[in-house]
């Protein structure tokens, strides 16, 4: 009963193309309605004990200022400035246990006493003790991508320490009651059509809430500068996919679309079944630093999310993300399971 997709669908383009988005869009509405959900990301620090080949903030790259924000900066921004439309923070950082710590953990305490918004942590692996005091600060959704689902790219790439590691961590997540969301990178050089579909077949067997995809972008200072971007018309497929085989997911636009294809690989993520967008609230200096592939990355502010959204047809919603997969847990979604 299930949506299987197979490199055809990795392939499709021009009418075929079409009208795989346009049902994988479809496929959200009796779950979500029009509705997307628009997140604030606030990248908290570069510091980071891991060397990813693709990633601009691998620990070999000596070009960075790295830093860590500071707690009442941060909160200041959240509890006063944030968007209106935002009803969800994620906070993310490098693999960096101090930041988790002596940053993160009180600022989601903080958040928690003073606002509303749904809190999301992308962190890396961190040992069960801290994922512990976030989730009990009031943390709910860990967002820990698993990059690539071949164990031997994985390791050729220098990914997060062992695939087997990184899968562990997102079932004992998921075990101790976070919503975990994933995703992969499309389009790693030399990436097979096969390799990628096998990434949309490990997240379905996961026990996630939420996947991302993000088409692979040659790295400012990284070993792949040179290499070719993924393609973007591809990672819309894989998205598209995704979005059939589970239509209870979070999928979020990312905003890598955009450096791929500017200013309309946005727009198409949302076409293809995407529900999440995210509007970057990092403050300026770390922003700048926080290289994940190139220093002019397309930065979105509320104006271009909620245009992008509207130019859809869709809404933001007023209901946190958390709400909602709350929601989706007290509903058996009928479909692949
Ligand atoms: N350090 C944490 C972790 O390991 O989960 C937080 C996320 S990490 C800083 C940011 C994510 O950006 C990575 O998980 C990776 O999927 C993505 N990323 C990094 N470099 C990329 C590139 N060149 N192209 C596409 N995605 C990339």
């Amino acid at each position: 009963m299930g949506f299987n997709p197979t490199t055809k669908d990795l392939r499709a383009r021009g009418p075929a193309q079409a009208a795989l988005h346009e049902q994988a869009a479809a496929a959200a509405f009796p779950i979500f309605g029009r509705k997307v959900y628009v997140r604030g990301v606030v990248e908290v620090s570069n510091f980071c004990r891991e060397n990813c080949t693709y990633c601009g903030m691998r620990r070999d790259n000596r070009s960075l200022e790295r830093e860590r924000a500071q707690h009442d900066e941060i909160a200041e921004l959240l509890i006063h400035q944030r968007p209106a439309a935002m009803t969800d923070v994620n906070l993310q950082t490098g693999e960096d246990p101090v930041a988790a710590r002596d940053v993160v953990l009180p600022l989601i305490r903080t958040l928690r006493r003073e606002t509303k918004l749904g809190l999301s942590v992308c962190l890396g692996t961190l040992d069960a003790e801290i994922y512990e005091e976030l989730q009990a600060a009031g943390a709910t959704v860990y967002i820990l991508k698993f990059e690539s689902a071949d164990a031997a790219d994985y390791e050729r790439w220098q990914s997060p320490g062992k695939l087997e590691e990184r899968l562990r961590h997102i079932r004992q997540l998921a075990a101790a009651g976070w919503k975990v969301s994933s995703g992969f990178i499309a389009g790693l050089p030399g990436q097979s059509l096969e390799k990628i579909l096998a990434n949309c077949e490990l997240a379905a067997s996961l026990p996630l809430h939420g996947c991302s995809v993000s088409p692979f972008i040659p790295g400012e200072a990284t070993p792949l500068a040179a290499a070719p971007a993924g393609e973007v018309e591809t990672t819309l497929n894989c998205m598209a996919s995704l979005r059939l085989m589970r239509p209870d997911w979070l999928i979020p636009a990312v905003s890598a679309l955009n450096i791929a294809q500017a200013d309309t690989g946005y727009r198409r993520g949302l076409r293809a079944g995407a529900n999440v967008v995210t509007i970057n609230l990092t403050p300026g200096d770390l922003q700048r630093d926080y290289l994940l592939y190139k220093r002019e990355r397309f930065i979105m502010d509320e104006a271009r999310v909620l245009a992008a959204i509207a130019a859809e047809g869709l809404e933001p919603s007023r209901q946190s993300m958390t709400e909602q997969l709350e929601q989706n847990a007290a509903v058996p979604i009928v479909g692949p399971t």
